[in-house]
């Protein structure tokens, strides 16, 4: 049976009038799934993760500054505020992660949903921004990698922003394959087709910018010409997917022309590596778009399906030879 976390903490993390990561994000994904009796999924609480899980990727004196801005409800910046339950939320969204990746690598489920927030893209190793408060991706790639015998992991990051936390978390580091498709010029400014890693970590960066307007051929087209050939040489794991869905025509921070039914199409296209798969919530500000779209990933999850074929075109072509120069990316046009 797949598995679903969430957790009651989720409810918990206010951010105020008027922000667009808001409780009701969580409210509309659940009412959407009870339409659907969750498809089948098992459904279980998110723990907490233990220390050593933030540690291996935060630091201490960050960790702290996460819960004493909490329990003061402070702000770390206009975008990223926090209420007395913020801190609660953010462990249980990195420690549903963590038991998300577990489980995949525990043998027997495949794929699984951890729906919690806020989200964690954003977060770099001491810092929060953008909504985020703790890497909550990269603490279940470092958990996977560190205590469940993964040797590689691949993170794909589809939210319509740079997922530049993750992206700078593993920068120097060929234990995950970072990709991330993306608005672009857009917040956070990083993630240009040149920010392939550094040192160690060179190549593993596969950072795939878009236009505003961008739809699913575009999107689709780079996972199929571009994220999937590097996949398979990489051989990862573990696939865990930093799933937002803002790259929603209809989300209001997002600028791209995704439908709900491409999400499921991703998920397809990443099925055919034959890896686990889980998929992290991150962003997905419209809360129909939001509803529909997770549902119909989560359902993909389960159906599975032959993805459709994919057109190039200039941007594909482009990003193919940038990534092809570190991946061999079979036949290319
Ligand atoms: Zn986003």
């Amino acid at each position: 049976m797949p598995v679903f976390f969430s957790h009651p903490s989720s409810l918990e993390h206010d951010t105020g009038p008027g922000h667009p990561e808001r409780v009701a994000r969580i409210q509309a994904i659940d009412a959407e799934l009870q339409r659907h009796d969750w498809f089948g999924y098992e459904r279980r609480d998110a723990p907490r993760p233990t220390p050593d899980q933030l540690l291996a990727v935060h630091p201490q004196d960050y960790i702290d500054a996460v819960r004493e801005t909490s329990a003061r409800a402070g702000a770390f910046d206009l975008d990223t505020p926090t209420s007395e339950g913020s801190w609660e939320a953010a462990l249980r969204a990195a420690g549903g992660a963590c038991a998300l990746a577990e489980t995949l690598l525990g043998g027997g489920e495949r794929v699984g949903f951890s729906a919690l927030r806020p989200p964690g893209h954003h977060a770099d190793r001491d810092r929060a921004m953008g909504f985020c408060l703790l890497a909550t991706v990269s603490i279940a790639a470092r958990h996977a990698l560190d205590s469940l015998g993964a040797e590689r992991v691949l993170v794909v990051d589809w939210d319509v922003h740079h997922g530049n936390g993750t992206n700078a978390i593993f920068h120097e580091s060929p234990e995950v394959l970072f990709t991330s498709l993306h608005q672009y010029p857009f917040y956070p400014g990083t993630g240009p087709l040149s920010d392939v890693g550094r040192g160690a970590g060179e190549g593993y960066s596969i950072n795939l910018p878009v236009p505003a307007g961008a739809g699913e051929d575009l999107f689709c087209g780079l996972v199929e010409h571009v994220v999937l050939p590097a996949a398979r040489a990489y051989d990862p794991d573990l696939v865990l997917v930093s799933a937002g869905f803002d790259a929603h025509r209809d989300d209001p921070v997002g600028g791209c022309a995704l439908e709900s039914s491409s999400f499921a199409e991703l998920t397809r296209q990443l099925l055919t590596l034959d890896k686990p798969v889980g998929c992290v919530l991150e962003g997905g500000y419209d809360l129909d778009a939001l509803a529909t779209s997770t549902a119909l990933t989560m359902e993909a999850l389960v159906v599975g399906g032959e993805p459709a074929a994919h057109p190039r075109g200039g941007l594909v072509d482009a990003a193919a030879e940038r990534v092809g120069r570190y991946w061999d990316l079979g036949s290319t046009s």
